[in-house]
């Protein structure tokens, strides 16, 4: 089987749209493909003012996939920082990667506009040690959006310029491209995001997505019960779509005419988030009450993962011509 690799910041509990955008695709991959998925701790540390939730993070992230669906027995799930080889490899990569490559990443200025108090080495290293994540474990493919296509463009180049330098070692990571659905948050203006603190997680109790709901804001000229709303307008319409596909046109007229109201809608879309998320909810409480168990996935995942790292790394270093370490008989 083909390997995709992909990796993903520390981000605590997964929200609704983490589970569209990436969740359910990782779950769907790992028939098709030799799967493996990273925490990437390293590179949340090139943003983070403090480390103090960050082991806390990952736990309720790696238990979020486990309930999800992403199956230890066919994927690699593990610490990017728990195999050390990857540090290796991103100084060896750094050694090849011109400077201006990295300077010109939009993203890069975009951080140190946004952190101009702390533009430190490892936020413009970061495509580096993005492409070491992938080229260490020999990724062939890297699900992404439309939007990250650059990023990848730029692992892409710095293997080719390895291969073309030292010969060929790392295949050149390919797109696989994902579509999803745009899940905005509660204000119905920004993306879902845990940044705008507008999400709604997937754990969440049955009570907690109510009370999410409710707040949410919906079609603004609909300021009177009997007002004709615009469904196409309002975030919880498009919730409908995903939660409730069968309704949805009953509720286009309903809405329209003004033969539904907010509160009656929004108590239906709850009532499906819910009923869609029981399950994860089961699956997540029961792993919750193995204390060790999300440990011992990510222990298994590192072994399997460093075993391919080392592997990977006596490659690069025969081929960059190190002098390799002579252990005694
Ligand atoms: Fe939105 Fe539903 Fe209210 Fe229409 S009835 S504006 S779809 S919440």
């Amino acid at each position: 089987m083909k390997r995709v690799f992909s990796g993903f910041r520390p981000t605590g509990k997964q929200h609704i749209g983490n589970y569209f955008g990436a969740i359910q695709n990782c779950v769907a991959l790992q028939d098709e493909y030799d799967c493996i998925y990273s925490v990437v701790d390293i590179h949340a540390l090139t943003t983070m003012d403090s480390t103090s939730k960050l082991q806390e993070d990952i736990h309720e992230m790696v238990l979020d996939w486990l309930a999800a669906g992403i199956d230890p027995q066919k994927s690699i799930v593990f610490v990017q920082s728990h195999v050390p080889q990857i540090t290796e490899l991103n100084t060896l990569l750094g050694m090849i990667t011109p400077l201006g490559w990295l300077l010109r990443v939009p993203t890069f200025k975009e951080k140190v506009r946004k952190q101009s108090h702390n533009v430190n080495y490892g936020l413009v290293g970061y495509p580096v040690l993005m492409t070491a994540d992938i080229a260490l474990y020999k990724g062939e493919y890297v699900p992404v959006g439309e939007d990250q296509l650059p990023h990848l463009e730029l692992a892409r180049e710095i293997v080719r310029r390895f291969n073309s330098i030292f010969g060929y070692v790392f295949p050149e990571p390919q797109a696989k491209l994902t579509s999803f659905p745009l899940i905005l948050g509660s204000q119905g203006q920004e993306k879902m995001s845990k940044s705008y603190d507008n999400y709604l997680e997937i754990a969440a109790s049955p009570e907690e997505i109510s009370k999410w709901v409710m707040a949410a804001f919906t079609d603004p000229a609909r300021r009177f019960r009997s007002d004709p709303g615009h469904p196409e307008v309002c975030n919880i319409f498009h919730l409908h779509q995903i939660f409730s596909p069968s309704r949805s046109e009953e509720i286009v007229q309903e809405c329209r005419s003004a033969k539904i109201g907010c509160v009656d809608c929004k108590k239906v879309l709850a009532r499906n988030i819910s009923q869609f998320f029981e399950p994860f909810r089961e699956r997540r409480n029961n792993l919750a009450s193995r204390p060790d168990y999300v440990a011992d996935v990510l222990a298994d995942g590192a072994s399997r993962a460093e075993a391919i790292a080392k592997e990977t790394m006596r490659e690069v270093e025969q081929k960059m011509g190190l002098m390799l370490r002579k252990y005694p008989e």
